[in-house]
């Protein structure tokens, strides 16, 4: 009996639970869609995903299989392979959100087959790190202690392939959709971006070959580019998973690597989100303290576009942007910094700032995005307080000290790749210095003052 596997944001072969289960079922078509919607809202991260589907390609052609790709709405193209197929089963992950995904099941009941959705691979199965009365974490703390007490199962190995008779038409590898959404930027991202599932086990051997002590401090500074593994982007678009990160730094923290305790809690966090956006699927839209929803937060605005487009004034905070818009990645620290400017300095709705960066973060991850906003913000759980506004020059000095990053990004090179990457319509002068939108104590002010009169009323 012919199975379906719907690679569903899992681009691998390893450790990739959908597929195991399809393998045990029978002759196995790997399918890809691209889904046009997705592109048009998250046009990085559906380039990123299109750079690793030649790869993924080639590891099942190797294999005796081979990677079919349609491009369309989810739910008609599953239809169309069904029948072009005959396939009577559909195996894939789980989505994200978690609550979306009731019209696929009667999509592909409607085409005659049956949808088995399985847990993503991530350190544990959604909802089960509990608190001692049964409800999930609200705290990162204490979830990461139970966590770290967890035994974290082990990755699956890659599976057999059996191939079917017949092979159902595929379409090309391109995305076409997302390349034309991404304009100018996705030639000039994609040199920045290292793609495929062999690589990205590489780029984790690196890391943990040189990951030190000084991990935790290191990680803070922008212009430390090793500093951290960049494997983000590759957890994003499932060129490998979080287990297999997790034992193979286990194994190197028994070889005595220092750092890879504090590389294994940042890790921890991913899946913090993941159980935060379980319990609450509509954490990308509304508030989890659900009476910020009546903070006066501005709308999109002229301020809100000078922000996306770099030129708010505010040195670090233009970087980190131009950064994201460039690679598709920004700087942890400096994603905090400008995320805090927007909605403290500008007093600007989160949600506008977690819209453009689930445009262009090749990294976009809806609950990690989800949850960082709502912390920055002060809206979520475990969130930084409101009051606690980050003062983007005194982070500028003590993170990027030598204005390595700030130089880059504003005057170096990387000002050159964001020059070629933005669309002409920004009418982008690469020797205009803006003044600075806000003045930077006037701005905190003003954030305090509304924030004093909105706990007043609450
Ligand atoms: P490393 O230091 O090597 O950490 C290893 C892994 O731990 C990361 O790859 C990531 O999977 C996980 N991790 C580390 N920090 C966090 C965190 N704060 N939240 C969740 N997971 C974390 N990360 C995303 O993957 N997708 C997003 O859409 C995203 N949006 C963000 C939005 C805002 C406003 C902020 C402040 C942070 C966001 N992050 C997001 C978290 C973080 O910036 C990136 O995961 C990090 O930059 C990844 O770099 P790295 O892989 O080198 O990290």
């Amino acid at each position: 009996m012919t199975v379906i596997c719907w690679f569903r944001r899992v681009l691998r072969l390893d450790d990739h639970p959908a597929l195991v289960a399809a393998a045990q079922g029978g002759p196995v078509i790997p399918l890809v869609i691209l889904d046009p919607l997705e592109a048009l809202a998250h046009p990085a991260s559906a380039q990123r995903q299109a750079m690793a589907l030649p790869g993924l390609a080639a590891a099942l052609q190797a294999r005796g299989s081979r990677l079919v790709v349609r491009r369309g709405d989810p739910a008609t193209v599953l239809a169309q392979v069904i029948r072009d197929s005959g396939a009577m089963a559909v195996h894939a992950s789980e989505g994200m959100p978690f609550a979306r995904d009731e019209g696929l099941h009667d999509a592909v009941r409607a085409a005659g087959a049956a949808l088995h959705l399985h847990p993503l691979a991530d350190l544990v199965p959604r909802g089960s790190v509990l608190t001692r009365t049964g409800t999930p974490f609200k705290v990162f703390t204490p979830f990461w202690r139970v966590l770290r007490q967890t035994a974290i199962a082990a990755p699956l190995p890659a599976p057999r392939l059996p191939a079917p008779d017949a092979w159902p038409d595929s379409d090309g590898l391109e995305w076409p959709e997302a390349r034309a959404a991404m304009n100018r930027g996705w030639p000039v991202m994609a040199r920045h971006v290292q793609a495929g599932e062999a690589t990205a086990h590489d780029r984790l051997e690196a890391f943990l070959d040189r990951i030190t002590a000084g991990y935790a401090e290191r990680r803070d500074l922008p212009a430390e580019g090793d500093a951290t593994s960049s494997l983000s982007d590759a957890l994003a678009v499932g060129e490998i998973s979080a287990r297999r990160i997790w034992h193979r730094t286990l194994h190197a923290q028994d070889q005595g690597r220092g750092g890879t305790e504090d590389f294994l809690r940042e890790l921890a966090w991913r899946d913090f989100a993941r159980d935060l956006f379980h319990a609450s699927p509509d954490m990308d839209r509304t508030c989890w303290r659900r009476e910020w929803d009546g903070f006066s937060w501005q709308g999109d605005n002229a301020d809100a576009e000078a922000w996306r487009q770099g030129r708010t004034g505010i040195a670090l905070v233009d970087a980190g942007m131009r950064e994201m818009f460039a690679t598709g990645r920004m700087h942890n620290r400096v994603r905090m910094i400008a995320a805090s400017f927007l909605v403290k300095h500008l007093m600007i709705d989160w949600r506008v700032g977690l819209d453009w960066f689930a445009r262009c973060l090749t990294d976009w991850d809806a609950a990690s995005n989800a949850m960082n906003w709502q912390w920055v913000a002060g809206c979520g759980p475990d969130a930084s307080p409101f009051f606690r506004v980050f003062n983007p020059e005194g982070q500028a000095g003590r993170f990027d000290a030598r204005r390595l990053y700030r130089d880059h990004w504003l005057r170096g090179e990387g000002a050159r790749d964001f020059a070629k990457a933005v669309p002409r319509s920004w009418g982008f002068d690469p020797d205009h210095r803006p003044a600075p939108l806000v003045d930077l104590d006037a701005g905190r002010q003003r954030a305090l003052a509304a924030y004093r009169g909105f706990a007043r009323k609450d």
